[in-house]
């Protein structure tokens, strides 16, 4: 039996980061950034009002006050989009709006609300000091900044930034192409209420949403039956499009567990036992004439969720590009007593919460059986015992590895 570290290592290990594409903006949220970007422009990219007011030479308001407001002609409006080329002199003011270019000899601008809105002549009632209410321009990004680095990922304010700057493409590290194939005689698919002896594939969607959430890019090719030709033709046809492939079921010791059969033939796929609670029976390697790395996970929709988890999330992030690859863990106290399996790492089911008191606690979320679905639903975190730990008496302090999105 080997330990989970050094399953994980040996398959993080196995994989590189992708090779370089350019996306459009939009497919590539979530993508981690393969070129150092350099703005060809300026942010912003001209002298511009911060507010709807009224543009002026400071000198004009600095009497300006609620009981005495300076009045001055208004010589121009000017909306955002407003190409005009102005030169306000002294003893003057333009109408402008948020966004517009401030006119040449503009100093200031004097905001709507301390104005009476005029539109022939205004009455100011504030003064302004040089430079207020104006956004200069350069003042976000200078031309010739490097305003993101490689590495980054990309999220809608990055995504935001790249368009701002003029792109409507970028370089990232390809998001992964995961093939996720769901075997098993018993399964039908989602929409279809089973009947006796059958399993709806809950699989095929857990393991895909689990991939997106990872940053790749699944293709759920659905339910295969446990027979050999079945298996080996649908894994077949799906490999050319594949930077990963996930199996879920059919590595167990049972008769007809096809994954296992088929994929210890070709011999270059791992099968064996991780130390682990839940998830033992695991296999992972290459196939195909591209040697496309293959998780075979066990069946069990919590020992396939749990397997994701450890193994296949990280080598997914690999593949992406990103620098960490494993979640974020938190130490809480257990609310609960359980026992644990001897020399095996429990990855138990918990959900995290804060008591009044600020204090991080876990109670577990009811049966650990590696079937109950319900309960990981339920879970924001998996409680990780050691191996060598037998017993968690409530009052314990555990590790957690957090899942819950809404607290990442
Ligand atoms: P296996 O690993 O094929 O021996 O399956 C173990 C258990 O997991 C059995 O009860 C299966 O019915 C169930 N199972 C296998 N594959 C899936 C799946 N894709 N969705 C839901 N349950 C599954
Ligand atoms: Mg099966």
């Amino acid at each position: 039996m080997i330990s989970v570290e050094d399953h994980l290592a040996r398959c993080v290990r196995a994989v590189r980061p992708l090779d370089p594409i350019e996306l459009e903006l939009l497919d590539a949220q979530d993508c981690v950034l393969a070129e150092d970007v350099v703005s060809p422009l300026d942010l912003p990219g001209f002298d511009n009002s911060a507010m709807d007011g009224y543009a002026v030479v400071t000198a004009d308001v600095a009497s300006a006050s609620e009981e005495q407001p300076v009045r001055l002609p208004v010589v121009a409006d000017l909306p955002a989009g407003s190409t005009r080329e102005l030169r306000l002199s002294a003893g003057e003011a333009a109408r402008i709006m948020t966004g517009a270019p401030l006119p040449q000899g503009a100093e200031a601008v004097v905001p709507v609300e301390a104005s009476d809105g005029g539109l022939e002549t205004v009455a100011l009632r504030a003064s302004v000091a040089d430079g207020q209410h104006v956004r200069r321009a350069g003042s976000d990004v200078h031309q010739g900044d490097t305003v993101l680095t490689a590495g980054t990922l990309l999220g809608p304010a990055q995504l935001g930034l790249l368009a701002a700057v003029g792109r409507d493409r970028v370089v990232v590290h390809a998001p992964p192409r995961v093939v996720i194939l769901s075997t098993g005689s018993e399964l039908v698919d989602p929409g279809t209420l089973p009947g006796y002896g059958q399993v709806v594939d809950s699989n095929g969607v857990m393991l895909a949403a689990a991939a997106v959430d990872a940053g790749a890019r699944p293709r759920r090719v659905g339910v295969v039956r446990d027979e050999p030709e079945a298996f080996l033709k649908a894994l077949e046809s799906e490999l050319s499009g594949a930077d990963l492939v996930i199996t879920s079921g059919g590595v167990s010791a049972g008769a007809y567990d096809t994954v296992k059969e088929v994929l210890s033939g070709l011999g270059t796929v791992w099968f064996g036992k991780v130390a682990m609670q839940p998830g033992m029976p695991q296999g992972f390697g290459t196939v195909g004439p591209d040697q496309t790395p293959i998780f075979t996970l066990p069946g069990n929709p919590v020992s396939a969720f749990v397997s994701f988890e450890m193994f296949v999330r990280p080598v997914i992030r690999r593949l992406a590009g990103h620098q960490g690859l494993f979640r974020r863990s938190e130490t809480a106290v257990a609310l609960d007593s359980w026992s644990a399996p001897p020399g095996k790492l429990q990855l138990a089911r918990g959900e995290l919460c804060r008591t009044e008191d600020g204090r991080r606690v876990v109670r577990l979320t009811g049966q650990q059986g590696s079937h109950v679905l319900g309960g990981l639903a339920r879970a924001g975190a998996l409680v990780v015992v050691p191996e060598q730990v037998t017993r968690v008496e409530a009052g314990d302090e555990v590790r957690c590895l957090v899942l819950d999105r809404r607290r990442r």
